[in-house]
């Protein structure tokens, strides 16, 4: 293989005027942590990085590269000289490395970035294509639909040639636009959600309301895995992840709330756990996995009378997603196969036959009445246990015991 190194561009970083340079430094940061442990040399410019990949497998490096918030695009290159036969001989050589069989269709590009470049670029195009063509014959130009194209960037400090430009994660450094808590149950939404927030430059922390004995261990360790796929996406391979006790509050809402509304009010103690927490550990949204229409519980009017419980902005990614499109992110993402595990959580235990969709927030506030919810509320935040998730964590709390918060104190004591 011919191709050297790796092209990164960053395109809507270059847009963020006064930022940029806040972000610039992000996101160096970001592909130097993401790159730890691999035997490459990262060449940072003020609009393109290069990953030299020295005897590194390139796979590896992408594969990596593809976690990095803040990165548009990426492509295989080689480096030549500026020099024109040197741009004509390092071509040939790329396009016989690629074309080897068929006959094949291919067009050339050329962009300088180097203003002064002597050659117009559409005269570097034609000098080059020409040359190609004569000293490769399975090669045919076809400029509106080309098998393979070959593209030249001339720049200041050499020229480079691709064939191919992979699109990556984009939006930006992840951390750059604050820390959000996100809650994430064991489905499919919730993940997603939280990547795409990191993917925007948001640090998230995760809160689980979990109902463990009444719930499966099981269901709680699913959690944990979704975590450690979130983990892949955050600056240091780990996420803090915060099991708030939610059993009693559960019980309490079955028993004294009338069906119809136990999963508003379920909704509504978790948004103001959920707030509490997050003031604590200075995040200042909470983004979930809730999509407009989705279950009686997100209906706008389900929404509404949920969301008034906080003062909170909530983030919601996925708010306007169809759920087809959700499992394409969640498959891109890695965690589908780990979302669609069967085991229930504390909103789907127990499921009302008649849930309301149009809950109203005076009934929602009288039937709350019915206990001590905001002691409740209090206790499940100070009870709260939270770890710090590594991407490639092998905690089993099956393996541990039948109660999260046993199990997490016994982790915490011997820390
Ligand atoms: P998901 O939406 O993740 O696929 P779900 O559809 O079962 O799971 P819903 O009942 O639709 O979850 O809840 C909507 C959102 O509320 C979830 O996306 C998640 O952000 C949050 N949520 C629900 N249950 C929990 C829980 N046990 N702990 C933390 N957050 C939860
Ligand atoms: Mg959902």
């Amino acid at each position: 293989m011919l191709y050297d190194r790796i092209l990164v561009r960053f395109g809507d970083l270059t847009l963020k005027g006064k930022n940029q340079k806040m972000f610039l430094k992000s996101l160096y940061h970001l592909v130097d942590l993401k790159m730890k442990g691999l035997n490459v040399l990262i060449e940072y410019q003020h609009d393109r990085i290069f990953i030299h990949l020295n005897e590194e497998d390139k796979d590896k490096v992408i594969e990596r590269l593809n976690l990095v918030s803040g990165i548009s695009s990426y492509s295989l290159v080689v480096k030549c000289s500026t020099d024109i036969n040197d741009i004509k001989e390092t071509s040939l050589k790329l396009m016989k490395d690629v074309v080897k069989n068929e006959l094949t269709t291919f067009k050339c590009n050329t962009k300088r970035a180097d203003k002064d470049y002597p050659i117009a670029s559409l005269d570097v195009t034609k000098k080059v294509s020409g040359y190609v063509l004569s000293n490769h014959k399975l090669l045919k130009v076809d400029v509106h639909d080309p098998e393979v194209e070959l593209n030249i960037e001339i720049r200041k400090d050499g020229c480079y040639l691709y064939n191919q430009n992979f699109e990556a994660l984009g939006g930006y450094p992840v951390g750059v636009a604050g820390k959000g808590l996100l809650m994430l149950s064991g489905g499919i939404d919730s993940p997603v959600a939280g990547i795409l927030a990191m993917k925007q430059g948001v640090e998230v922390e995760c809160i689980h309301f979990e109902s463990t004995p009444l719930t499966s261990i099981e269901s709680a360790q699913k959690v944990v895995d979704l975590a450690k796929k979130m983990a892949r996406y955050s600056k240091d391979d780990r996420i803090n992840l915060h099991m708030v006790p939610f059993k009693e509050i559960h019980m309490a809402i079955l028993d004294n709330i009338p069906e119809s509304y136990t999963i508003t009010i379920m909704r509504r103690m978790m948004y103001r756990i959920a707030s509490g927490l997050a003031l604590k550990k200075n995040c200042i949204c909470l983004i979930n996995g809730e999509s407009v229409g989705q279950v009686a519980s997100q209906t706008l009017q389900s929404m509404s009378v949920i969301n008034s419980v906080t003062n909170m902005p909530v983030i919601r990614p996925l708010a306007i997603f169809d759920k087809k499109d959700i499992i394409k992110l969640s498959t891109k993402f890695d965690c589908y196969d780990l979302s669609i595990k069967p085991f229930e959580d504390c909103c789907t235990v127990y499921i009302p036959k008649t849930p309301s969709t149009a809950p109203k927030i005076d009934k929602a506030e009288t039937f709350e009445k019915a206990f001590d919810y905001e002691s409740m509320v209090r206790e499940a935040i100070e009870n709260t246990r939270s770890i710090s998730i590594d991407k490639d964590s092998d905690l089993d709390l099956p393996l541990l015991g039948l109660e999260v918060r046993d199990v997490l104190d016994e982790i915490l004591a011997k820390k």
